[in-house]
């Protein structure tokens, strides 16, 4: 334990981001550095508890070992932290800069104080493991013979390539897009997670003598019975591409689009000519309308500010979370409570408020006369839980129109997309995934595998690697009658 009165010392303090009016007029990444001391200092915070709750199934899904790093980075021990780091996940770099950080609402600290800044102090430890130049090409010193065709580069697909590199196999990873990194690149936008640090990884993976296929889709442009015969084993890592849409009147008007139409055309835009070609979706001037809230309502609205919209307004359909845990949201589940996520504090910054509005319903998209949107008619509406549903109560009197000439849908996924499911012959789970017992990922196609949101639906990138790194164990046991890496 670092220092056994720190928790007590040392107030939480997380890393500054940079100021939202400054921020707004570019694409570069928020997170601002911190110094050593206050570092030291917030590692100093952990109490090396008995049963590490940060730990536990409530908290890091990769079994990060947290007070251990949090020691190393008190007592400035950093190039042993990252040996930690990096012995249960493969990418911190990017869990630490886009992790909602489950470790944290599951830190026995936020009993009774601000939990420890887990997520800020894994970032700062590859960081600076990167800076210092102690992450190098490993290539494994033997070679299996066998071959691992991975579909999907993100990071459960990246994560799968890397532990079964690592354990000798060789691995190519094939991508549709014409950048590999799945949604770290074409989802989650440059200012948040920037493309070089992705592409970084990218380039030591390949040093380490992992193959990329990008531009190749699997099922269209590559065949699958060619990948069967050429490969030992398939790892699926497709992602939930499908996107719940909102079928209501007017939804076929100009101007509605899914907001990964809009957030990929804009970093392929930005990665490719600094947004100077004209090929993505702009927000400049328009009155922008968010419809749905987490990461990619967020990024949209990140987004559609750097592009200098004229006004912007996020509806959520749920009501505002409370300000303090519910009771019946306890320690050390997930904190259901309100935040302020980057994207809020930046329209909040441009427009004098917060850009949320809660328990709205959209009942019409209104046409301009032209086929263009104009404008949305919605309702206020309740929810109510009812035999383990949601259903919705309008409000009466509670109609009203809103002006818009953008309106992104962020309401979720529902799924991989099921050609290449149908091509390999595997089934689907009730929910539309690709069927794969939690731990086990073989699909129920002999020697082809599933893993990251493919196999669980919509979920996060702590999630995927997780996943990715299990489905690589168990592909190399199926290959091997073992596996030499730990997944
Ligand atoms: C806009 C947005 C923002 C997000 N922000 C966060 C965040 O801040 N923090 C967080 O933890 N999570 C976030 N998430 C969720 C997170 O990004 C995903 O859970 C994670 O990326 C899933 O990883 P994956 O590898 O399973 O799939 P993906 O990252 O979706 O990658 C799947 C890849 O497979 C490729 N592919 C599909 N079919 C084929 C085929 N037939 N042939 C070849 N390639 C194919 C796709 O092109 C894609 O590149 C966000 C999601 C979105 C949409
Ligand atoms: S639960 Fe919090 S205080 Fe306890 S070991 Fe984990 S990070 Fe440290």
């Amino acid at each position: 334990m670092g220092k056994p009165t720190g928790f007590i010392e040392f107030p939480r303090k997380t890393a500054p981001y940079r100021d939202p009016a400054e921020r707004i007029a570019d694409f570069r990444e928020f997170l601002l550095p911190v110094s050593d001391e206050q570092r030291k200092e917030q590692g100093a915070r952990c109490m090396d508890c008995g049963i590490p709750f940060c730990m536990s199934a409530m908290g890091c899904p990769i079994d990060n070992l947290i007070p251990e790093w949090n020691d190393l980075v008190y007592r400035g021990r950093w190039r042993e932290a990252i040996d930690r780091l990096h012995k249960t996940n493969n990418f911190p770099e990017f869990t630490g800069r886009v992790c909602p950080a489950p470790c944290e609402g599951a830190c026995c600290l936020g009993v009774i104080d601000p939990p420890v800044t887990i997520k800020d102090i894994e970032c700062a430890i590859v960081d600076r493991a990167w800076a210092e130049g102690w992450i190098v090409p490993r290539p494994p010193s033997q070679r299996t013979g066998k071959r691992v065709a991975v579909v999907g580069s993100g990071p459960a697909g990246l994560a799968a390539a890397d532990q079964l590199n690592k354990a000798g196999h060789r691995v190519t990873v094939f991508e549709r897009e014409d950048r590999l990194g799945g949604l770290l690149t074409y989802g989650i936008p440059n200012m948040k997670l920037d493309k070089k640090i992705v592409q970084r990884r990218l380039d030591l993976m390949s040093a380490e003598g992992v193959h990329y296929a990008p531009n190749s889709e699997v099922g269209t442009t590559v065949d699958v019975a060619d990948l069967r015969r050429q490969f030992d084993a398939i790892v699926l890592c497709c992602g939930a591409t499908r996107p719940r849409d909102l079928p209501i009147p007017g939804r076929q008007l100009a101007g509605i689009h899914f907001a990964m139409e809009f957030l990929t055309a804009n970093t392929h835009s930005l990665l490719t000519t600094h947004l100077s070609d004209g090929t993505y979706i702009s927000a400049k001037g328009k009155d922008v309308v968010v419809i749905g809230g987490g990461d990619t309502g967020t990024d949209c609205l990140g987004t559609s500010l750097r592009h200098g919209c004229r006004s912007l307004v996020n509806f959520e359909l749920f009501p505002k979370p409370p300000e303090q845990r519910a009771t019946d949201n306890p320690w050390p589940a997930w904190p259901r409570i309100f935040r302020v996520d980057y994207g809020h504090a930046e329209a909040a910054a441009r427009f004098g408020e917060d850009p949320r509005r809660y328990c709205i319903m959209s009942q019409e998209f209104l046409d301009d006369g032209e086929g263009n949107v104009a404008g949305i008619r919605t309702v206020e509406a309740e929810p109510r839980f009812e035999g383990g549903r949601i259903a919705f109560d309008e409000r009466p009197g509670t109609e009203r129109t809103w002006k818009a000439d953008l309106v992104l849908l962020a309401l979720g996924f529902l799924g991989p997309e099921i050609a290449l499911a149908e091509q390999l012959g595997l089934a689907c789970d009730p929910r539309g995934n690709f069927q794969a017992e939690e731990g086990k990922y073989a699909t129920t196609v002999d020697g082809v595998f599933a893993a990251g949101d493919c196999r669980r639906g919509q979920s996060l990138v702590v999630w995927a690697i997780h996943e990715g790194r299990g489905a690589a164990r168990e592909c190399g046991r199926y290959l091997m009658g073992q596996s030499p890496v730990n997944g």
